[in-house]
């Protein structure tokens, strides 16, 4: 499916997110970058505007839309400014949408509405320094003290830890053998802290935040032991999100390099003149095409509740490529400029890297392409 198949519904609010990337967004992404700043004002206008829960049912103070449409939102909001995508998608897909799946009436009730509404913002909070992709690694732990789950550990790079104030956080639980199991640290817990942001290569606008607990209360989210499959769940969603994010870095890269083309003028003619880079820009629409269909059958398919865990890996897996391939030759088409802060196309191939790795690197996502052909002998383990 592409976008001439959406519907009108579909349709407006991917527009609405249009005008918003470009009104809001885009002029005030490259300050963000060279400010490392968290747009706070921008997040509370998406919240206004209905788009930090946008697949958030009604009852639950959401906009009550599809994923076709959260995934449409994600790629015009990461066009514009992929650190606030990261934003976006980290709140809506990995730290909100647990909760509305698996969280008790009461905890639906009264934690949702206020992030769906922009009012809080969430995080997901599974990655610690010695536990990446092999999340099970994990050390965190919960100890039962009384009446109440105690949380200690360290959770390393939470994206919006530093803003956050709702944290869907992983731990092993002595309720369950010690498995580990899902838990809700809100923010000002006590023996909570902000330990420090990431140095990072790309995406500044985004906060990733090491997070330190000690004896923190928190309640479980879901059943004692259903961590890790609340976790791979919420990821089968999220990494559908990072293919749009990834989509809308290299359509933003191909704009860029599609008007630069039909300016730049280099031997007596515009550069689109030259058979080299007409090559370059046809791949690059041709595959960002790609990258978009891939993303939007994924997406339907979680709309249809059929499983999708296959399918969302290979959107990922194909638009991250895309985007980090692509920013790169843009860069090339734009020459020296293409290097220099005075476009972006710098800034969009630095932002573009991190889709390859997190939720779920490319490796990862290629094992579990492989499963679903192999089954059982693909693992390793
Ligand atoms: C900017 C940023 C934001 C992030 N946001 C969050 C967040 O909000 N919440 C969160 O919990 N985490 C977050 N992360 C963590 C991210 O999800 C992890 O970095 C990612 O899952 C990879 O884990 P790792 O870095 O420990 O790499 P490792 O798991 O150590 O992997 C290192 C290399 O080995 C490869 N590898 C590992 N296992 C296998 C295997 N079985 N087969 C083949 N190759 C393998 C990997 O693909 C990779 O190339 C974030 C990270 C960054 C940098």
């Amino acid at each position: 499916m592409s976008i001439e198949f959406l519907s009108d519904e579909q349709r407006e609010i991917g527009e609405l997110a249009r005008r918003f990337a470009d009104e809001q967004v885009a002029p005030q992404a490259a300050r963000w970058d060279r400010d490392h700043e968290f747009p706070r004002e921008t997040v509370a206008a998406l919240g206004e505007l209905g788009l930090m829960g946008v697949c958030v049912p009604p009852e639950l103070g959401g906009s009550g839309a599809d994923f076709v449409s959260y995934t449409l939102v994600l790629e015009q909001i990461s066009r514009a400014d992929a650190g606030l995508g990261t934003a976006l998608a980290v709140h809506t897909g990995a730290g909100t949408m647990p909760i509305v799946v698996h969280g008790s009436e009461e905890q639906r009730q009264r934690l949702v509405p206020p992030l769906a509404q922009g009012h809080e913002i969430a995080s997901f909070a599974l990655t610690e320094a010695g536990s990446g992709s092999d999340a099970g690694a994990m050390l965190s732990r919960v100890e039962e003290q009384g009446d109440e789950l105690l949380l200690s550990g360290t959770k390393q790079w939470v994206s919006n830890g530093s803003q956050a104030h709702n944290f869907t956080v992983f731990a092993l639980d002595p309720a369950a053998a010690m498995k580990p199991s899902a838990f809700i640290a809100r923010r000002g817990a006590s023996g909570m802290t902000l330990l420090g942001e990431a140095e990072k290569l790309g995406q500044h606008s985004s906060s990733t935040a090491d997070i330190g607990f000690e004896a923190t209360p928190v309640e479980r989210l879901g059943e004692p032991g259903s961590g890790m499959a609340i976790a791979l769940s919420t990821l089968d969603g999220g990494r559908i999100g990072i293919a749009a994010q990834a989509t809308g870095i290299a359509q933003a890269a191909l704009d860029l390099a599609v008007g630069y083309a039909k300016e730049r003028v280099a031997f007596g003619r515009p550069i689109g003149g030259f058979g080299a880079i007409q090559q370059k820009l046809a791949e690059m629409q041709t595959e960002i095409e790609a990258a978009r269909a891939l993303t939007l059958r994924a997406a339907r398919l979680k709309d249809a509740g059929l499983p999708h865990t296959i399918e969302g890996a290979q959107a990922k897996l194909f638009a991250s490529r895309v985007a980090r391939h692509w920013t790169g030759e843009a860069i090339q088409v734009l020459g020296g400029y293409g290097y220099t802060k005075d476009f972006p196309a710098e800034r969009y191939f630095r932002d573009a890297k991190i889709t390859e790795i997190y939720e779920g690197t490319s490796e990862i996502q290629r094992l579990v392409i492989a499963r679903g052909l192999l089954g059982e002998i693909a693992r390793e383990d």
